[in-house]
């Protein structure tokens, strides 16, 4: 689904239309959903109309220096709120996500909306019937990189300036993990530069995003890595798994637990790591993989959930004890059915 001039004139003639524009992230937002959101949020602000930004649940703490951030309304903190604004808007974006489950909470308010909506995206097999205009791109590194591809081709690209540069910047930059995955295609990096020129300071960005840590949070890490970690050679796979009585000791928030699942395909010979991690009604799972292993696949066949080829997530609603059980007898399945 390639970005065509009939699909640019339908985004304009949406936005000219509209005059009260909600964007939505997706659930536990990440570094790409929220610069999506909140960079898309700046230029729309830039026309003569309400634009609103909104979040299901709170951000890691990290992400609080972006411009623009303070303008989220957070579902989990105001519900009336937020469910006047999605009522009210006559555009809803939703960015970084495919499906309307995947607000979490929010579901059921966004599910009833009437406003029209615009998917931007790069997650395999969108909803295509819950959209009106898809822009949906699973080769593109974040949907950050491809929301700047549209804005590049639409009459708005005089509006970015240096606040929305940053958050776009700080979506491809999370998503590709500091330019270390999914950034094969020379685009992105073409993209970055083009963002950079807005006067951005990547080594701040870079220090405020990753060395910006709670000491708490790196002891979580550490801990992780030192006591949680099962490996199985045999299997090239590792897992952690954390309850929620080990994530109070650390006096988790938001964000804590991102990255952790990395650590596991650092390990030479491992090409699958899962974090498995104990929520108050569910046990989430965090997955990624080293080449043709599909872990998108996976997360689906088995625990209800999706992504990418090499990050995906899922959930149980097993115990803790039950999901690291059905996790572990899985394991000799994915030698054979999970190399594409
Ligand atoms: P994470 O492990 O960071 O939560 O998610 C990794 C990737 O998988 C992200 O791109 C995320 O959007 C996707 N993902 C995470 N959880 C789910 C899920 O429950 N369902 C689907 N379809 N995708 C998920
Ligand atoms: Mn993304």
């Amino acid at each position: 689904m390639t970005i065509t001039p009939e699909k640019i004139a339908q985004f304009e003639q949406m936005i000219d239309k509209a005059s009260n524009i909600a964007l939505i992230m997706h659930a536990n937002p990440d570094g790409d959903t929220i610069g999506s959101a909140v960079g898309l949020y700046h230029l729309l602000n830039k026309l003569d109309k309400q634009v609103s930004v909104i979040s299901t649940n709170r951000f890691a703490d990290f992400y609080s220096f972006l411009p623009g951030i303070n303008a989220v309304q957070i579902f989990d903190y105001n519900q009336k709120r937020v469910k006047n604004t999605l009522h009210d808007a006559d555009l809803i974006f939703c960015m970084d996500f495919n499906a309307a489950h995947r607000v979490g909470k929010l579901e059921e308010v966004l599910n009833q909306t009437l406003a029209a909506k615009i998917l931007i995206d790069h997650h395999l097999a969108p909803d295509e019937s819950f959209f009106d205009l898809m822009f949906s791109q699973p080769g593109k590194s974040s949907t950050a990189e491809l929301l700047f591809e549209i804005i590049i081709a639409t009459k708005y690209s005089d509006l970015m300036d240096k606040a929305a540069a940053t958050n776009l910047f700080v979506g491809i930059m999370t998503d590709t993990g500091s330019y270390s995955y999914a950034c094969n295609d020379p685009r992105t990096f073409e993209l970055s530069a083009q963002l950079i020129r807005y006067g951005l300071d990547v080594k701040k960005i870079n220090d405020l995003v990753y060395n910006n840590s709670s000491e708490e949070r790196l002891r979580l890490l550490g801990f992780a890595i030192s006591e949680k970690l099962v490996s199985f050679p045999q299997y090239k796979a590792a897992y952690f798994s954390l309850s929620i009585e080990e994530l109070k000791r650390f006096n988790e928030k938001p964000g804590f637990t991102e990255g952790i699942v990395n650590y596991g395909l650092a390990i030479k010979g491992i090409d699958f790591s899962t974090l498995i991690t104990e929520k108050e009604e569910i046990v989430k799972l965090s997955f990624r993989s080293k080449g043709n292993l599909n872990v998108n696949r996976f997360a689906r066949d088995h625990f209800d959930g999706g992504g990418h080829v090499n990050a995906a997530g899922g959930r149980s609603h097993s115990s803790l004890e039950e999901t690291i059980k059905k996790l572990e007898s899985l394991l000799p399945k994915l030698q054979s059915e999970y190399y594409d």
